[in-house]
């Protein structure tokens, strides 16, 4: 009935699972008949203090019965006090601009920085460098940026003066005196969770800034303590120019951040969003920093990670598909043998009732809510070894 409903009526754009999930509790959730399936993928990096977490409903509820929207164009209290908090457990001396989405931050982080290539040069500056297998979002303009070339198959034209780096080695040999930003993710997530390497991006980031370009670190997946700290770039030790940011910050609410040194750049009328940072998604924001700076300054984040990291070596010692463990903090993955394997290792995990990712062509991905029990990871991993000794 359900199923047919949504084949009928919405648009086929995701190969969906039709299994009807009714309710959850931190990383389980429970179907219409009652079963229970360990969620690994925080709803793709966002459920971040777990689903139906107590605080964040609260938070939400109470906000609802005040006040859900104004506009942006009234001061929005939780609004100011999320940027404040962004700021100071990051450490930069940024400013916030407030959007709904991970491709809507992004697009405005490039508004940013061909605003600064403007004003700032003679002749203007507006190319920018992205990384080959990026992901930054589905606007038109964020596709573009994506250095995937089967994403820009269709929709067609798109904005000029999107250049693609192999690695992060090659970018200073494309940088010219057009080049006004360079965007990267600090471990590539749909590319198929890949870090990058510590001193290379130290010294991209020392480069740019000598030749006044600026850093755009996308930390829409990495962002929110999902690799270990805030940002991936406090891990890295870099201050970007700017870094955008969505996923984990609103724990399932929609919300999406710019955040930037150059305060300045934007002036009022510049850019804007409806939605934007309301009172409902700001302030469940706002819980949702409290409740992982408290989790990750107790120690019980990094014990998480020490413990999934553990899980994930008996799994690739057990299994000869299974390559190495990679990634950061509980951003990681598998690197299986083929796609053969791996689409059969999701299909597999979902049969034993867990929930698995793919990025890539090869690589099993795992985003479990921060707040991850001990015994669901425990669980979790029993049925995978259960599913995988069938493959
Ligand atoms: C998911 C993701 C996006 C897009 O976010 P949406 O909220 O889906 O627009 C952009 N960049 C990165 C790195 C992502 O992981």
């Amino acid at each position: 009935m359900l199923e047919k409903m949504d084949k009928d009526f919405v648009l086929q754009t995701y190969g969906r699972n039709y299994v009807n999930f009714k309710n959850g509790e931190n990383a389980t959730l429970w179907d219409e008949n009652g079963l229970d399936y360990i969620d690994l993928t925080a709803g793709i990096g966002v459920v971040s203090v777990g689903h139906s977490n107590t605080r964040l409903t609260n938070a939400i509820c109470s906000q609802a019965n005040e006040i859900i929207h104004i506009s942006n164009l009234f001061l929005i209290e939780p609004q100011a006090k999320v940027a404040k908090k962004l700021v100071e457990l990051s450490g930069y001396d940024m400013a916030c601009f407030f959007a709904n989405s991970g491709a809507e931050a992004n697009e405005g982080a490039i508004k940013i920085a061909r605003k600064f290539g403007e004003i700032e040069d003679e002749p203007k500056r507006y190319k920018i460098i992205t990384l080959e297998h990026s992901f930054h979002g589905r606007t038109i303009t964020a596709l573009k940026a994506t250095g995937q070339e089967k994403m820009h198959n269709y929709f067609g034209p798109f904005p000029d003066g999107f250049v693609y780096a192999q690695n992060i080695a090659q970018i200073e040999s494309l940088c010219d005196d057009h080049t006004v930003a360079v965007m990267i993710e600090l471990v590539q997530g749909e590319g198929g969770v890949e870090p990058q390497d510590k001193s290379e991006i130290q010294e991209l980031a020392k480069f740019l800034k000598s030749k006044n370009i600026l850093l755009i670190v996308d930390e829409v997946q990495t962002g929110i303590y999902r690799t270990g700290e805030l940002f991936a770039s406090n891990l890295y030790e870099i201050e970007p120019d700017i870094i955008t940011v969505a996923k984990g910050l609103g724990g399932g609410v929609p919300i999406g951040v710019i955040m930037t040194s150059h305060k300045d750049i934007l002036q009022a009328g510049d850019h804007g969003s409806t939605f934007g940072g309301n009172y409902l998604s700001a302030r469940a924001s706002l819980e949702v920093l409290e409740i992982l700076s408290e989790h990750k300054d107790s120690g019980d984040l990094d014990e998480t990670f020490i413990y999934f990291e553990s899980k994930l070596k008996q799994m690739v010692a057990r299994y000869e598909f299974f390559q190495k463990e990679v990634g950061l903090g509980l951003m990681r993955g598998i690197r299986v043998s083929n796609d053969e394997i791996l689409n059969k290792c999701v299909a597999n995990a979902f049969l034993h009732r867990v929930l698995v990712l793919k990025a890539g062509r090869t690589t099993l991905r795992f985003l479990p809510p921060l707040t991850i029990s001990k015994s669901e990871m425990d669980k979790g991993f029993e049925r995978l070894f259960e599913a995988y000794d069938k493959i």
